[in-house]
C-alpha cells in the first residue's frame, strides 16, 4: 500500500516535471514573470494546435468525412500559420528550449506515419514540413543564415522524396501550391530577417569595437592627463618653492646690502654736514657723489625687492580713501630740487584744484607719482615743462603727468611696462634701472586702477593713471601720507643714556658718530641679545635701539623680554634693522615699540626719532614725579 503510494507520488512528480519543462520550454526562470507566461501560453497553444491536427488527421483516416479538400486545406493553412507564427515568435524572443524541439520532432514522426497510412493527405502534411527547418533554424539560433538555407534544403528534398514515394495517396495540387507559397514566404521572411540581423550584428559588433577602442583611447588620454596634471602640480610646487627661495634670497641679499650701505650713506652724510671739521669744497663734492651713488644703489635694491615681492604675491596694500592734493604736493616737493637742476617748469593743476578723493594705498600711489614725475624730469629737455592734471569721469579719476621731453620711439612703446627695458634713444647717460614703470603698472593693477602712456618722439610723453573715486564724505578720514616730516623743535642739548643692541660694528660706529651731534647723550653697547637684556636691567637706559638679527637670540625675543620685565617695560625701544620685509615690520609694529627705522639710516630722520622718543620719556617721567610729589 505504502509502496504503491510512493510509486504514485514519484510518477506524479515526474509527470509534473515533464509538463513543467514542456510548458516553460525548459527555462529555469520565474514562472510568473510576464515573459515566461507568454512562452508557456505559446507552448500550450502549439501543443493544442498540433493535437487538433492529429485528431483531424486520424478522423480523416478512420472515418469518411464530408470535408472537401478546400476545407481541409483552410484548416491546415491556419494550423501551419499558427505553427510558423509561434516559431517566429520563439525565434525572435530567443525562447526555444530542448523540450519544444523534441516535441516538434516527435509530432513529425507521427505525422509521417499518418501520411504513409493515408490518414492525412499529402497537402495535409505540408505545414508539418515547415517544422524541421524551423526546428533546425531555432536550434542554430545564433549560427545564422547557413542554417536557414540548410534546413530549407532538407525540406525541399523531403518534399521531392514524398512526391516520388506517395503518388498513390490522394493528391490536391492547388492546396499544395498554396502551402508551397506560404512556406516560401515565411522562409523568405526568416531568411531576410536573418540577413538583416547578421548585418546588424556585424554593425553592432563594429560599433561596439569602435566604442571599446574609443574607450581605450579615452582611458589612455585620461591617464595621460592625470600624469600631466600630476607633473603640473609638482612643477607648481617646485615653482612656488623656487619663488619662496628667491624671495628669501632677495630679502637676505637686501639685508646684506643694506648693512654696508648704512655705513656709506650714514658716514657720507656725516662728513657732508660736519660743521665742527668741515670738508674742503672738492672733498664735499666727492662725498656728495658717494652719497648720490649710494642712494642710487639703494633705490635699485628697493625696486628689485619691490618687484620680487609683487611677483611672489607678497606685496600688501592698505587701500583706503585718499585725498590726492596733499599727496601730489608732497611728491612735487620731493622732486622739485631735481626739476630745478634742469630749470624745468612744473604746472600743477591738481594742488590748486578742488579736493579729489580716490581709493588707493597712499604710500604706493605716492611711489607711482614719484616714478612718473622723476621720469618726466629725467627724460625732459632743459627748460622744459611738466604738467600735472586731474579729471574725474565715470566713477574714476585720471591723473596725468605730461612732459616736453625726448619721447619714446613708436616701435618700442609696447615694451614700456616690461621690466628692464630702457627705451628712449640717447638716454645712456640718464640714470635708471628700467623697472620703475613695471612696478608702477603692477601697483596700479593691484589698486584696481590703470596706467597708460602716449608719446611722440621728440615732443614728449604723457602718462595717465586712473583710480576709482570715492565719496568725499567717506574720505573725511583720508590719511596724511607722510608722518615723518614734521619738524621737532627744541630737542638739541638733551641728556640721557641710550643702549644700542647691535652686532655689526660698522653700524655701531655710525650711530656713535651720529650721536656725537647730541653731546649730552651717553651710548651703551651690547653685541648680543642676552647681554642687551642684562645691560638694560642694570642701567635702565632712557632709550633702547634694537637690531633684529642678533647672533644669539632674535631682537624680537629681546623686545618681548624687555617688555615683560617690570624694570625695563617702560623703556621706549626703537627697532633699527636692515630687514625691509613689510610683514616683519607689521608684526613688530603690533608690539609696543617707539619707532621702526630701516638701514641705511637717514641721519636726520634717525636724530628726529631719537629726540622725539626722549622728549616723550621726559614727559612721562615728569608726570610720574608730579604724582609722586603729590602723594
Ligand atoms: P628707468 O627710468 O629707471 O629706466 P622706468 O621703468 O621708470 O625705468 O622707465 C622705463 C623706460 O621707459 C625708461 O628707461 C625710458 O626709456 C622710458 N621712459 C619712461 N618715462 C619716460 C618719459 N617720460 N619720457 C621718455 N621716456 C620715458
Amino acid at each position: 500500500m505504502t509502496q504503491k503510494r510512493v510509486t504514485d507520488t514519484v510518477t506524479q512528480g515526474t509527470i509534473k516535471r515533464v509538463w513543467y519543462s514542456f510548458k516553460t520550454s525548459g527555462f529555469q526562470e520565474d514562472e510568473h514573470s510576464p515573459e515566461m507566461r507568454r512562452v508557456m501560453f505559446l507552448n500550450i497553444f502549439a501543443f493544442i494546435t498540433i493535437l487538433a491536427l492529429l485528431v483531424f488527421g486520424s478522423v480523416n483516416l478512420l472515418v469518411d468525412t464530408p470535408w472537401t479538400s478546400t476545407q481541409n486545406g483552410i484548416i491546415e493553412i491556419l494550423a501551419a500559420l499558427a505553427g510558423a507564427g509561434i516559431l517566429l515568435y520563439l525565434r525572435l524572443s530567443q525562447r526555444i528550449g530542448l523540450c519544444t524541439n523534441l516535441t516538434l520532432i516527435l509530432i513529425m514522426v507521427v505525422m509521417t506515419f499518418l501520411l504513409h497510412t493515408g490518414g492525412i493527405n499529402r497537402t495535409g502534411i505540408f505545414w508539418w514540413f515547415c517544422f524541421p527547418p524551423g526546428a533546425f533554424y531555432l536550434k542554430g539560433k545564433s549560427v545564422g543564415w547557413r542554417w536557414v538555407l540548410g534546413s530549407n534544403l532538407i525540406f525541399v528534398l523531403t518534399l521531392l522524396f514524398s512526391a516520388l514515394d506517395f503518388t498513390s495517396v490522394p493528391y490536391a495540387p492547388v492546396t499544395l501550391r498554396q502551402f508551397m507559397a506560404a512556406y516560401l514566404v515565411v522562409s523568405l521572411l526568416m531568411y531576410t530577417y536573418e540577413i538583416i540581423r547578421a548585418e546588424y550584428e556585424e554593425q553592432i559588433a563594429k560599433d561596439t569595437n569602435d566604442i571599446l577602442e574609443a574607450n581605450q583611447r579615452l582611458g589612455l588620454e585620461i591617464e595621460e592627463r592625470k600624469k600631466t596634471e600630476e607633473a603640473l602640480g609638482i612643477a607648481k610646487l617646485e615653482a612656488e618653492q623656487a619663488n619662496r627661495a628667491k624671495t628669501e634670497f632677495l630679502s637676505k641679499m637686501s639685508h646684506e646690502f643694506r648693512t654696508p650701505m648704512n655705513s656709506i650713506l650714514g658716514f657720507s652724510q656725516l662728513l657732508d654736514t660736519d660743521t665742527v671739521e668741515p670738508l674742503s669744497e672738492s672733498h664735499r663734492e666727492s662725498v656728495q657723489e658717494i652719497a648720490a651713488a649710494g642712494r642710487h644703489l639703494l633705490s635699485l635694491i628697493n625696486e628689485v625687492l619691490d618687484l620680487a615681492r609683487i611677483e611672489a604675491g607678497r606685496m600688501q596694500l592698505h587701500i583706503q580713501p585718499v585725498e590726492i592734493r596733499p599727496l601730489v604736493e608732497e611728491a612735487i616737493t620731493s622732486i622739485k630740487p631735481l626739476a630745478a637742476d634742469k630749470r624745468l617748469r612744473i604746472h600743477d593743476e591738481i594742488s590748486n584744484g578742488p579736493a579729489l578723493h580716490v581709493s588707493a594705498d597712499p604710500n604706493r600711489l605716492k611711489q607711482v607719482l614719484l616714478n612718473l614725475l622723476s621720469n618726466a624730469i629725467k627724460y625732459n629737455c632743459d627748460e622744459g615743462l611738466i604738467r600735472l592734471e586731474a579729471e574725474a569721469c565715470d566713477g574714476a579719476l585720471a591723473i596725468s603727468v605730461t612732459d616736453t621731453g625726448i619721447g619714446i620711439p613708436k616701435e618700442r612703446q609696447e615694451l614700456i611696462f616690461k621690466p628692464f627695458q630702457r627705451l628712449a634713444s640717447g638716454q645712456g647717460s640718464i640714470e635708471g634701472t628700467g623697472i620703475g614703470l613695471t612696478i608702477s603698472h603692477q601697483l596700479m593693477t593691484m589698486m584696481g586702477g590703470t596706467i597708460r602712456m602716449k608719446s611722440t618722439p621728440g615732443l614728449g610723453s604723457c602718462f595717465t593713471i586712473t583710480l576709482p573715486t570715492v565719496d568725499p564724505a567717506v574720505s573725511e578720514s583720508a590719511v596724511s601720507v607722510d608722518q615723518e616730516q614734521e619738524p621737532l623743535a627744541g630737542t638739541a642739548g638733551k641728556t640721557g643714556t641710550i643702549l644700542y643692541v647691535e652686532d655689526e660694528l660698522s653700524n655701531l660706529a655710525l650711530v656713535e658718530h651720529i650721536l656725537l651731534r647730541r653731546p649730552g647723550l651717553k651710548l651703551l653697547h651690547a653685541a648680543q641679545g642676552h647681554l642687551g637684556i642684562e645691560l638694560a636691567q642694570a642701567h635702565k637706559p632712557d632709550l633702547i635701539l634694537l637690531d633684529i638679527r642678533l647672533p644669539d637670540i632674535s631682537g624680537v625675543e629681546v623686545l618681548d623680554t624687555l617688555k615683560a620685565t617690570e624694570t625695563t617695560s617702560s623703556i621706549p625701544v626703537i627697532i633699527v634693522t636692515a630687514s625691509a620685509m613689510p610683514h616683519e615690520k607689521e608684526e613688530l609694529q603690533e608690539k609696543d615699540i617707539a619707532a621702526y627705522l630701516t638701514k641705511p639710516l637717514d641721519v636726520h630722520l634717525f636724530l628726529r626719532t631719537v629726540d622725539r622718543a626722549l622728549v616723550q620719556v621726559r614727559a612721562h617721567n615728569s608726570t610720574i614725579s608730579e604724582v609722586e610729589a603729590l602723594s
